[in-house]
């Protein structure tokens, strides 16, 4: 496939690609450009030129249009779209089906918010008008991991193109392909050129580029803390703002008056969904010691319901994305081990899944307190560890005691208590009685502590993708 620079499909200038590997058995299927320095530099240049021309001259209701329409074609093109999804990231076709929907949707949302935003008056001294008007940011660079490629580009893209911005997206080099058919389908639809551009290469080569570009005014990141400080550092030196969601290790607590039949299949759910490589994964779980053995049993038995295979088999999970994940979540299960703790349960990897593919085992795990790294580290996979805690402050404590802050969930049917723990619990976003529902494009989301900052999804993005302008207007004699 093409990247999509000043609405042509091109590919890199230095002519070079990359092989992109199928997760579901490790072989190569397809190939991209390895865009650099000299492609993000075409791209920027696009963007910038869009704004003052075609793109920069719609009204927000055209660009809203625009972008309904976008979402229309992408559910005209649901199923290619997500077949291409699962090719790429291994994710069960089901799973992909619904990402799809949500990047339909997020053009959809967003769309009809362009021309929702308005400004404000503000009452100053007499013989004054002041106006405070909403302004696009001008070039917004977007760089986007691999574990939600479709979705990642909805949620990034959608609210800066609708306030009127023109992008350049820099998608994981593991996972790009749906973008990459979606700005084409963009295209399609009579995107002015400029708009949309979609490059494609190495995190270290056209990543770093877009992000240290001197002609962008704005960065969106998605991935790991790592890459998350050389991006604020990129963004220091421009003094431009950014956004950064660094991942989690979000907890759930649930108290001895938990409904059990609710919370069970969601807690699962939570840390096997996406085979755990999601950044709002519930990979913690607190749980009354009153209840504890029993919640374990219960939950055991669930859990070792679960079962890894291919797209096309559609069980609970995929593969993992690529070599690095897998053996990623492979230490943590060994370390967890060596640490002592309790396998409690397993889920299986189904019969027949081809060899070189990365699949890996969910695992429940027991702890007898919170001292394990497991408890810490992001693992990104289907490993779910449980420790037991007394009272509600401890609990609250717990959930607390990691350097994330992304979401968290607490079950429990007393009132005030529920209250009170949505409160004391440090995330973006907690749950009561559910756990990530139904995606949530309405609902605003972003970290606390080292998951970073800026918040994404609901009208709230409009307002980070945009700023302000403040016109103060004399009108005496
Ligand atoms: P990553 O390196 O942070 O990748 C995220 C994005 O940043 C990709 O598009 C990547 O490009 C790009 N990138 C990499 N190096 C860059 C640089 N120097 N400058 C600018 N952009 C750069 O994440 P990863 O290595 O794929 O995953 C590692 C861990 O990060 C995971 O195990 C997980 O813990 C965490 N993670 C979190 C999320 C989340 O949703 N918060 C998502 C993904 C990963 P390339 O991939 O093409 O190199
Ligand atoms: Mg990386």
């Amino acid at each position: 496939m093409q990247m999509i620079i000043d609405g042509k499909n091109t590919d890199a200038i230095g002519g070079q690609s990359l092989q992109v590997l199928s997760p579901n058995d490790g072989k190569a299927f397809e190939t991209i450009p390895r865009g650099r320095k000299a492609d993000v530099d075409l791209a920027v240049k696009a963007a910038r030129q869009a704004l003052s021309g075609a793109w920069g001259e719609l009204t927000a209701l055209e660009r809203g249009r625009l972008m309904i329409q976008l979402g229309q074609k992408i559910l005209e093109n649901h199923e290619e779209l997500a077949q291409l999804e699962s090719r790429d990231t291994g994710k069960p076709i089901s799973t992909s089906r619904a990402d799809i929907s949500a990047l339909a949707r997020y053009f959809e949302f967003y769309g009809g918010g362009a021309d929702k935003v308005h400004g404000q008056t503000i009452p100053f001294l007499n013989d004054y008008a002041v106006q405070l008007v909403r302004e696009p940011l001008g070039v917004t660079a977007h760089i986007i991991p691999w574990n939600y490629p479709a979705q990642m580009f909805g949620r990034s893209a959608a609210p800066a193109l609708a306030m009127g911005n023109a992008i350049v997206v820099k998608p994981a080099e593991d996972a790009c392909l749906s973008v990459l058919r979606a700005a084409e389908l963009a295209q399609e639809i009579g995107f002015p050129p400029g708009a949309i551009n979609i490059v494609t290469g190495l995190g270290h080569e056209a990543g770093a580029a877009l992000s240290q570009h001197p002609d962008i005014n704005f960065i969106s990141f998605t991935g790991s803390n790592e890459v998350g400080v050389l991006i604020q550092q990129a963004a220091a030196v421009n003094a431009v703002k950014c956004t950064l969601e660094l991942g989690g290790k979000s907890a759930h607590i649930v108290f001895e008056d938990a409904n059990v039949e609710r919370a069970i299949p969601a807690i699962v759910k939570g840390v096997v969904y996406n085979t755990g490589q999601t950044c709002t994964a519930g990979s913690r779980l607190l749980v009354q010691r009153s209840i504890f053995d029993d919640f374990m049993v219960r939950l055991a038995e669930e859990f070792s319901k679960t079962r890894a295979g291919t797209p096309d088999m559609d069980l609970t999970c995929g593969p993992v994305v690529n070599k690095d994940q897998f053996d990623r979540v492979n230490h943590y299960v060994d370390q967890g081990r060596k640490d002592g703790l309790k396998i409690v349960a397993q889920g299986t990897i189904a019969d027949g899944v081809p060899a070189g593919g990365y699949f890996v085992t969910p695992t429940l795990f027991s702890a007898p307190d919170h001292s394990s790294c497991l408890l810490s580290d992001e693992i990104f996979g289907p490993v779910l560890v449980a420790v037991p805690f007394d009272t509600e402050a401890e609990a609250v404590a717990l959930s607390n005691a990691t350097s994330y802050g992304l979401m968290g969930a607490v079950w429990t049917e007393n009132g005030g208590r529920q209250q009170r723990v949505a409160k004391g619990m440090q995330a973006g976003q907690v749950y009561i009685n559910s756990f990530g529902a139904g995606g949530g494009i309405e609902l605003p989301f972003g970290g606390v502590k080292r998951s970073g900052h800026g918040r994404e999804k609901g009208f709230i993005a409009l307002e980070e993708m945009s700023t302000t302008k403040t016109i103060i207007n004399f009108h005496g004699e």
